[in-house]
């Protein structure tokens, strides 16, 4: 049974903050004409939604608010697609468990 004070994950991670690193995103995306289907899945699959489609059709990666699961990078480890790196030591993610 739960319990009426449940709180939503939607919640729990709104108490995460994110440190940008101006002009040194962790991740980046290879340029690129025609997305692949792993780079159109991620627009679906980011759990952080850093994935989009642009106007002309490629996809864009905008890593402010990653939460570093390791998705887009294991999905790219073979296709060499991506650039990923832990963001720099004080920036990214910072977890809130309370
Ligand atoms: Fe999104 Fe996870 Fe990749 Fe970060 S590591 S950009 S949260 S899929």
């Amino acid at each position: 049974m739960l319990e009426s004070n449940s709180i939503k994950v939607e919640d729990k991670l709104f108490q995460n903050r994110y440190k940008v690193d101006e002009g040194n995103p962790h991740v980046c995306i290879e340029p690129h004409t025609v997305p692949s289907d792993v780079l159109q899945a991620l627009v679906k699959l980011c759990p952080a939604g850093c994935y989009q489609k642009a106007d002309d059709g490629t996809v864009e990666v905008l890593p402010d608010g990653c939460m570093e699961c390791g998705t887009c990078r294991v999905l790219t480890a073979e296709t060499g697609e991506l650039q990923w790196n832990y963001p720099r030591g004080g920036y990214g993610i910072q977890f809130k468990f309370g």
